[in-house]
This record gives structure tokens, C-alpha cells and sequence, in this order.
């Protein structure tokens, strides 16, 4: 069992961050209510994502003055607000990263938070999960079974669930060529999807030798150093010549697009996760694509994502649990981040536990 579900208390812990002074602390704030269709969940783990840290440091324009950051969690419903029929306090939850507006068009006819077409995403519209409580759509929830820990729930709901997305946008195929650009912690994930998807083979990229092990530990046939100046003849080599089939580009810099671009087979598809891509410095490269190869861009993923890929580890298929590098109280946040900045938090994930 997780955490019991109690009444929850007036006020919480949180850590709060203050876009002007730059300052990140943990605080006491009102524990937030759920409105109508709307959960509290007790957050028993959660994440801290590249993406977190890029917003913190300012690489990624955050549109609230102070708020809570942290968009990957899971935990134990607290309490329901009106209308919620689904859910009930102690239920074993992973939260999808976005609640649903209930204005636009779906939202209104009554659709889940996947059809919703101005989601609303945490440390963006509203406060994120960094504290001791969350609140979110009753729709934005995945149930978790007793047999999957809550600190794997919350690796699956960023960090395996994007990958997983990204692999139905490139609509892999078993016995396709995989190529995978930048080993963090949503890389190495595709490299272990890929795996289970049968993609053969399944070609590893990383500056770093570590990353490169890691990956071949998850199923990756070969890691290579894509500062190696043998790389395209290397690629072409294992796949009969024919390049890849797929190429995913967790990096988005002109040097990985270059790369992935210049490998890519006949009806090969280049997907680039994030939203990284330095498009300005990219489009060069467009202009030497072949007619029958695709360019998509992936970003996120669905609560049904989430779904499959919790299905797939309660049913033994999928195994997360070396995917967990430290769990810190909430109160060593800074560490964290600092770990995730000198990327060696990067390879494994990095939770919080409130
Ligand atoms: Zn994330
Ligand atoms: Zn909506």
C-alpha cells in the first residue's frame, strides 16, 4: 500500500519558484481544492525533467511570475471534487501531464483530456506537482496497480510514455532499422520500446561512453560516438546498406538532424522529440531530403500512452526499475537540479519524494 488518505491537511510543502529573484525554495502554501471534475492526489514521487530544469534556468520562458514546477508524478487520490465518479481517495494514480481546459469544444461534449484542445500543463497554466499535493483532471489520470512501485509510475509518465508516443508517430515497424540521437533519460527508453517493438537493429547514439553502455544494457545491438567520422559507413554497414528506417533525434541540434538525415533509408522517417530543434539552423538539411522520407516532430504524449505502457509493466513486459538513479526528499530540490545540470542525474531518473 502507498501512503494512507487521510484528510487532507490546510497547508502544504511545495517548492515554490520565483521567476524574478531566481529563487527556488521549499515553502508552506494552502493545500489546493479540487474543483468539479477535478482529484487531489498525494504525490508520492516525482520527477525532475530536463525540461524542468531548462524552464528553472530560463531557457524556456515559464508564463507564471511563482509557481510550483514538476510535471511528472504519481501518488494516492486524497479527495474528489463534485461530479468525479471514477475516482475515490486512496486509489493508486499516475497523473498525465495536462488538465483539461472545459471550454473548448471537446471539453464541453463531455471527451477525455486526450481530445482537450488547449490542455492546460502544469509550471505553464497552473502550479506543478512539486508538493506534497497536486490536483488534476479526473480524466488525466492512469490507474496503477498494486504490484507497479509508485517511484516507477512516475518514470513512466514522462520518461517512458513520450518515447512511446514517439514511436507510434514514427509508426515502427517490427525488423525496422532504429537509430536513436541523445541517450537521456527519454532516449535510453526508446532504445528499450524499440526493442520491444522488434526494430533490428537498433543503432545507439551518445557522446557519452556511459550512456552508450547503459543503452546497450537496455538493447540497443550497437552504441556509437557520433563524433566517430566512420558513423554513415558504420550505419549503412549494419543495415545491409539500405540506411535506417527510423531516426529519432532526442538532441534537436543541426549536428544530430545532419546526421540522422544523411542515414535515413528510402521511406525513412526522421522524428524529432522535443522541442529543441533549432529549426534555423536545421533547414539547410531539408533541402537534401528525398521525396519518399519524412520529417515529423513529436512532442509529449496521451493519457492512453500512459496507459499502455503502465499495462505493459504490470504485465511483466516492460521493466523500469533500473530507470530510478536517486530519490531525494523534496527539501534537497536544488541538488537535484544541480545533478540533472552536470547531466549525470541525465542517464537514470532523478525523483523527488515529498
Ligand atoms: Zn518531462
Ligand atoms: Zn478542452
Amino acid at each position: 500500500m502507498g501512503p494512507t488518505a487521510g484528510k487532507p491537511p490546510a497547508t502544504m510543502q511545495a517548492v515554490r519558484f520565483d521567476r524574478a529573484t531566481g529563487e527556488l525554495r521549499l515553502a508552506e502554501v494552502p493545500t489546493p481544492a479540487p474543483a468539479a471534475g477535478e482529484v487531489l492526489v498525494k504525490v508520492a514521487a516525482c520527477g525532475i525533467c530536463q525540461s524542468d530544469v531548462r524552464r528553472i534556468d530560463g531557457e524556456i520562458e515559464p508564463r507564471l511570475a511563482r509557481y510550483t514546477p514538476g510535471h511528472e508524478a504519481a501518488g494516492v487520490v486524497a479527495a474528489a471534487g463534485s461530479r468525479v465518479r471514477r475516482w475515490a481517495p486512496g486509489d493508486r494514480v499516475v497523473l498525465a501531464a495536462g488538465r483539461q481546459c472545459g471550454e473548448c469544444a471537446a471539453c464541453r461534449g463531455g471527451a477525455g483530456a486526450d481530445s482537450c484542445t488547449d490542455l492546460r500543463l502544469p509550471a505553464t497554466h497552473h502550479d506543478g506537482v512539486w508538493a506534497e499535493y497536486a490536483v488534476t483532471s479526473e480524466t488525466a489520470l492512469v490507474p496503477v496497480p498494486d504490484a507497479i512501485p509508485l517511484e516507477q509510475a512516475t518514470v513512466l509518465s514522462g520518461a517512458v510514455a513520450t518515447p512511446y508516443g514517439a514511436i507510434e508517430t514514427a509508426r515502427l515497424r517490427p525488423a525496422e532499422g532504429v537509430g536513436v540521437w541523445g541517450l537521456g533519460g527519454l532516449g535510453i527508453h526508446l532504445v528499450q520500446l524499440a526493442r520491444l517493438c522488434g526494430a533490428s537493429p537498433i543503432i545507439a547514439l551518445d557522446i557519452r561512453p556511459a550512456a552508450r553502455e547503459l543503452a546497450l544494457g537496455r538493447g540497443a545491438d550497437l552504441a556509437l560516438d557520433p563524433a566517430n567520422t566512420r558513423l554513415e559507413s558504420y550505419i549503412r554497414g549494419v543495415t545491409d546498406g539500405r540506411g535506417l528506417d527510423v531516426a529519432f533525434d532526442f538532441v534537436g541540434r543541426a549536428c544530430s538532424f545532419g546526421q540522422a538525415r544523411a542515414v535515413l533509408g528510402d521511406r525513412g522517417r526522421l522524428v524529432v522529440v522535443g522541442t529543441s530543434l533549432d529549426v534555423g539552423e536545421a533547414v539547410p538539411e531539408f533541402a537534401s531530403m528525398r521525396h519518399d522520407q519524412t520529417v515529423v516532430a513529436h512532442t509529449g504524449y496521451r493519457v492512453r500512452h500512459l496507459e499502455d505502457v503502465v499495462g505493459l509493466v504490470g504485465r511483466g513486459r516492460l521493466d523500469v526499475s533500473a530507470s530510478i538513479g536517486a530519490v531525494l526528499p523534496l527539501a534537497r530540490v536544488a541538488e537535484g537540479l544541480q545533478r540533472m545540470r552536470e547531466r549525470d542525474g541525465d542517464l537514470l531518473r532523478l525523483l523527488l519524494r515529498p
